[in-house]
């Protein structure tokens, strides 16, 4: 499929990450005309654990993308280290890059034109310019859809600043580990956690950490002796940064949308955003497709979002109390007066 110069469609959507797609895939289900663009010249890949939820994702995603389940969590303080089992696997892990392909099939069999390799540069009434291979095309809209993440064009264009973010790092190795692991360690992470999530043939080792906490140098620094203590090196050329925003303000402006991250719909304190990024983009296509939808599971999202805001509001007011914090966190779990599910974006 090619660009022409001056191409025209009913909805456009800028951003081919699990929000755009799944925003996507649901209105041309629905008769809609959807152009999807891409900056990189793949969909999928992208800086992720490739964690997804129980209560979230994974009774939705087809058994073959899951590369390995986790029943047990073990999660570690300075002090305790605690094993969360439930009789579901409350985590499991997929690769982003076969997750976003698998998505993009079903939305191209639904009737999306997927642009890959076309990068969004400029908004001006109605039209966005694109860059598509070495051409510059105009792309004209009666809808447009920023689902392009936690930089996004959209958002900017909008004139809606961030202010909350966070920042993570991640390293894939080929290395084979069992264990889905968290460790949260307030003189290294703040507030933050590093994390071990096996794969297939490899393992996701990394670390989040809200950006006002501690400087994305330091968090690398850290991040590595951490890892070193784990036995792990971690080869400095190969740790991967990417923004976390969860500054949410809205979602819909007119005839303008935005989905997952460019929304700011990612949890702040644990950084998954890929169950919201979905969700918010199914909601996106169903307000469009019926201005009067009532998109409770978003809003149910939106509040799980908030309570995980007072958790850091918390956390920023009394530092000295973080370990503290932390600890009491782990130990409710443990004696299960909290539920591990407390942490995930889905109810
Ligand atoms: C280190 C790290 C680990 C993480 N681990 C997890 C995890 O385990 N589980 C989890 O749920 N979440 C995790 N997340 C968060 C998760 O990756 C994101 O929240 C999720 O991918 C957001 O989806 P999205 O569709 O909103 O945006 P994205 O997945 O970021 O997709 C946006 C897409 O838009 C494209 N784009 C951007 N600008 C333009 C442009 N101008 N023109 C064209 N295309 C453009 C990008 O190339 C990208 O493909 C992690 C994040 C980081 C940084």
């Amino acid at each position: 499929m090619v660009l022409t110069r001056e191409e025209q469609t009913e909805i456009l959507i800028i951003g081919g990450g699990p929000g755009g797609l799944a925003c996507a895939r649901m209105l041309a289900e629905n008769g809609k005309q959807v152009l999807l663009i891409e900056r990189k010249p793949v969909i999928g890949p992208k800086v992720c654990a490739g964690g997804i939820t129980w209560s979230g994702l994974l009774q939705h995603v087809p058994e073959t993308l899951i590369e390995k389940s986790f029943p047990v969590q073990h999660i570690y303080t300075r002090q305790q280290h605690v094993r969360v089992k439930e009789k579901q696997p409350v985590v499991a892990t997929v690769n982003r890059e076969k997750t976003g392909q698998w998505m993009a099939e079903k939305a191209r069999e639904a009737g999306v034109k997927i642009y890959p390799d076309t990068h969004a540069l400029k908004i001006n009434n109605e039209q966005v310019v694109v860059r598509h291979g070495t051409d510059t095309k105009t792309i004209g809209y009666k809808h447009l859809v920023g689902a392009d993440g936690a930089n996004s064009l959209v958002r900017r264009y909008l004139g809606l600043k961030t202010t909350m973010s966070g920042v993570g790092l991640n390293c894939m190795l080929p290395i084979q580990r069992h264990d889905m692991e968290w460790h949260l360690l307030p003189h290294l992470f703040n507030y933050g956690y590093a994390w071990i999530f096996p794969h297939k043939e490899s393992i996701s080792i990394g670390a989040y950490a809200d950006k006002t906490a501690i400087s994305t140098k330091q968090l690398k620094r850290n991040f590595i002796i951490w890892a070193q203590s784990r036995g792990i090196t971690i080869p400095a050329d190969q740790i991967r940064a990417g923004l976390v925003n969860y500054d949410y303000q809205g979602y819909a402006f007119d005839n303008n949308w935005l989905v997952g991250e460019a929304a700011g719909l990612a949890s702040g304190l644990t950084g998954e955003g890929i169950y919201p990024a979905i969700i918010s983009g199914q909601a996106v296509a169903q307000k469009i497709l019926d201005p009067t939808y009532p998109a409770h599971e978003l809003a149910r999202m939106i509040k799980k979002q908030q309570k995980h805001h007072k958790v850091i509001h918390y956390a920023q007011r009394a530092p000295a109390l973080c370990s503290l914090l932390m600890n009491l966190l782990v130990f409710l779990l443990r004696v299960k007066i909290l539920d591990f599910r407390m942490l995930e974006m889905a109810d």
